[in-house]
């Protein structure tokens, strides 16, 4: 089997770290086995999609030595493919036409509030006759389209960072909008979960390897997959990268983008390789200071820990510094001239 991997980033924001992070575990996994590594930009959100942030993360992945074998392929040029997914999902009565108004949705999620439930969508237009549909219609109601997901399901896989991860059905929120309103009879937008399992499939991407935000839409990405008839990857989630108080690290730590970490001076060798160390341990604990293209054979998941990896500025200063020790005196010297030259514009 050949190795295909992919980072999928959405161009809602500047390339963060832990996009960056993740970018480096899948690249590092495929170089390791020989296999292939895709960029796939996933810019279905229309409102909060911008180029200029495709151009950052673009820009920041080779920046940070991370080239891509095949892509950028961008969600947002293969609509035609997930709304026919989509389709064939009706046909085959996998999904169906959830006519709920936003003003019933909250009602029923207040009075499950009320009720002391977890809120969930009660599946209530799943079983809907053409009459019921076609009166909804003659209303004017916009349906979405949902995939079934059924509550009594035990959805389990052997994750490569996690071990075996078990879900219930009944823990996904109910059946799942994965196309959004749209006139009677057409297929909306298609959703993130969606659009993800059609082009992991078509891509045959063997391992997906991406944050453990994920895996509550892991479990549902592995029915989808089901009801596709299609072989389901393996999956990996990489621990979330922490600040010092423990918590998931965010804009108010300061510095998360990669363009910012770069402004400030750090050395795309040393935030690789730092970012190598940020939830990976090397097999020589002592050896902690290598290139990418040195540490990928020794690369795997068995020593991705599973605990959250704090994130630690004086580590990554101190590599930052024995890199540039490394450099000639009058390469580094062309290298200040930039951040020099800034200094003295920001004291005009
Ligand atoms: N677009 C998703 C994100 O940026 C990618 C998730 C995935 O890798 O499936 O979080």
């Amino acid at each position: 089997m050949t190795v295909r991997v992919r980072i999928a980033p959405s161009p809602t924001g500047n390339l963060h770290i832990g996009t960056a992070r993740t970018a480096v575990f899948n690249w590092l996994f495929a170089r390791h086995h020989a296999g292939t590594f895709i960029l796939r930009i996933e810019d279905t959100d229309e409102e909060r999609s911008r180029p200029e942030y495709t151009e950052n993360i673009t820009t920041g992945l080779k920046w940070l030595g991370l080239n891509w074998d095949e892509g950028p392929f961008f969600q947002s040029q293969r609509l035609d493919l997930y709304k026919q997914a989509v389709q064939t999902l009706l046909d085959k009565e996998l999904a169906y036409r959830c006519y709920c108004t936003s003003e019933e949705l909250e009602e029923m999620r207040a009075a499950q509030k009320a009720r002391g439930q977890a809120p969930r969508y009660d599946n209530r237009h799943r079983n809907l006759s053409p009459e019921q549909q076609a009166a909804f219609e003659a209303e004017g109601r916009k349906p979405v389209i949902r995939f079934l997901i059924d509550d009594n399901r035990q959805i389990v896989w052997k994750d490569l960072v996690r071990g075996t991860v078990t879900w219930r059905g009944s823990d996904l929120g109910g059946d799942m909008v994965i196309a959004r309103s749209s006139e009677a009879g057409e297929v909306g937008q298609p959703l993130y979960n969606l659009a993800v399992v059609v082009d992991d499939i078509d891509m045959q991407i063997t391992h997906v390897i991406r944050g453990e935000d994920h895996i509550a839409n892991t479990a549902k990405q592995i029915l989808l997959y089901e009801a596709m008839s299609s072989t389901v990857p393996e999956f990996g989630h990489t621990p979330l990268i922490l600040n010092q108080e423990g918590r998931k690290l965010s804009k108010r730590d300061g510095v998360t983008s990669i363009s910012d970490f770069q402004k400030m001076g750090y050395l795309p060798e040393a935030l690789a390789n730092y970012m190598t160390l940020l939830g990976w341990t090397p097999p020589d604990a002592r050896k902690e200071i290598f290139t990418l293209e040195k540490v990928a054979p020794q690369f795997d998941f068995d020593r991705v820990n599973q605990a959250g990896a704090k994130f630690d500025w004086d580590k990554l200063n101190w590599l930052n510094s024995q890199y540039i020790h490394r450099i000639a005196a009058d390469q580094l010297c062309d290298q200040l001239i930039p951040y020099w030259q800034g200094r003295a514009m920001s004291l005009m």
